[in-house]
């Protein structure tokens, strides 16, 4: 039974990446799959809250340089390199009992090791397929003359691509428009796999989806959001304080804005200060997840403003990092100041919260963008990080009685989420679709 049964993934170690893997993993294995996560060594998942899977560390070479690198391009390139080798090795001896090989779309040495044993590969996507789309677009965007971008484009349409504007390409995830456009010609396309995996639900974005199943001819099977077929167990890299819980027990239901900016964003000290300021401003209780060393130049909260801790005192809480799911699931939050990962943009869709889009590089950009004029279920802060703004849209946002539109489309798509995972739901049936097709390889 169990030589067609073993699964090995392949997750990318950062944490909106890992944490969808792992989902998938627990999915798969209450499906009858037995599981293998083939990691690296950086930032690898704690085995004990997975006791029903077999970890197999890869060795990565990962050196301080790379880690401090900063471009997530070239850490990408170099764990891809350093990693084959290895993982290769590591399968080998096993290679008769896997099914096949499912590889974060980051780590395409997953293909490659795959296409070496003679095994099926599967992708999986852990971002939005709007945005990879938007991804998909640039190299014909540059052909066309557009990129590299110019300043008196950016509030510009993209043609073919409404409502994206300019200024909401997926870039800055790297220095340089070659280094991005070449990690799009590895990741955009398929290779030899055989199928992909979408952390993403039929409902939200068939457009991207249908589009995606026409230029592929291969199964694309939307399963989000992943961790709502998972068990509750924790896949997080840091420790959640849930300490902020017993304080939100103690607020006024829907007062409280949740204010995340994910694993990997930071800030320096003027934009710490003008977050600070405008929620100073603004009045309203916030429950605030500032991530050590995300403040540059600080270990922690250092920067804040004199006189910040004062607010604190009085309607506030700062936290290194929060149990993100169950806050937003807690009746007194009543916003999400967010970066706009794809995994947080899930989750506060799951829960019904309305969102203050904040986006910083990357696919975060295209979701804000969607966020705030196709789904509409937040407002974008359209002058980055400045106090005025933020002040006037949380008052907007938690206060206003124009945003009661927002919220009741944010509840709205609650319930849609909901009937995408239940029984006969289209997530539910491409779970149990993606079942049958892994039997069938
Ligand atoms: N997260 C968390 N605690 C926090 C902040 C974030 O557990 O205090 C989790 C959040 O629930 C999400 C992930 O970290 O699952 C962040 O992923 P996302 O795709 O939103 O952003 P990224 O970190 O990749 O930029």
């Amino acid at each position: 039974m169990e030589n067609k049964r073993r699964l090995v993934l392949v997750p990318c170690p950062l944490q909106g990446h890992l944490s969808p893997m792992l989902d998938l993993a627990t999915t798969l294995h209450s499906k009858g799959f037995f599981i293998t996560i083939a990691h690296t060594q950086f930032n690898s998942p704690n085995p004990s809250n997975h006791p029903d899977f077999v970890f197999l560390p890869i060795s990565d070479g990962l050196t301080e340089n790379d880690l401090l690198s900063g471009d997530f391009l070239d850490f990408i390139a170099t764990i891809n390199t350093n990693c084959e080798g290895p993982l290769k090795e590591c399968l080998v001896p096993m290679v008769d009992q896997v099914a096949c090989i499912i590889y974060d779309t980051m780590m395409y040495l997953g293909e490659t090791v795959a296409n070496h044993l003679k095994l099926p590969s599967i992708i999986l996507r852990t971002s939005g397929a709007t945005a990879l789309a938007a991804y998909g677009a640039m190299p014909a965007l540059q052909e066309a003359g557009y990129l590299p971008l110019q300043d008196s484009m950016l509030q510009e349409l993209v043609p073919q691509f409404y409502p994206l504007r300019f200024k909401d390409l997926p870039l800055g995830i790297s220095k340089s428009l070659e280094s991005i456009l070449q990690l799009l010609s590895i990741v955009c396309i398929i290779r030899t796999s055989s199928a992909i995996i979408w952390n993403t639900m039929d409902y939200l974005e068939h457009p991207a989806l249908e589009k995606l199943r026409q230029d592929h001819q291969i199964p694309i099977f939307s399963i989000g959001p992943l961790f709502k077929f998972a068990s509750t167990t924790s896949s997080s890299l840091l420790e959640q304080d849930s300490n902020c819980i017993p304080w939100l027990n103690n607020q006024a239901p829907n007062s409280v804005l949740y204010i995340s900016l994910g694993s990997l964003v930071s800030v320096n000290e003027r934009e710490i200060a003008e977050m600070a300021w405008g929620l100073a401003n603004s009045g309203q209780p916030f429950l605030w997840v500032v991530r050590p060393g995300s403040v540059l130049g600080s270990q922690w909260i250092e920067l804040l403003p004199e006189g910040f801790e004062e607010v604190i005192g009085e309607r506030g809480l700062i936290v290194k990092w929060a149990p993100q799911r169950e806050v937003l699931a807690h009746g007194a939050v009543g916003g999400f100041w967010s970066h706009c990962g794809w995994n947080s943009t899930m989750e506060s869709f799951c829960e019904g919260v309305p969102m203050i889009c904040s986006p910083n590089k990357g696919d975060q950009k295209v979701n804000a963008r969607f966020i705030s004029c196709v789904w509409k279920v937040g407002l974008e802060l359209v002058n980055g990080l400045e106090r005025r703004e933020i002040e006037t849209v949380i008052r907007k946002l938690m206060l206003d009685k124009e945003s009661g539109e927002i919220r009741q489309r944010a509840a709205d798509l609650k319930e849609k989420v909901e009937l995408c995972v239940k029984k006969g739901g289209s997530s539910y049936n491409s779970l149990n679709d993606l079942a049958e097709y892994i039997l069938s390889l």
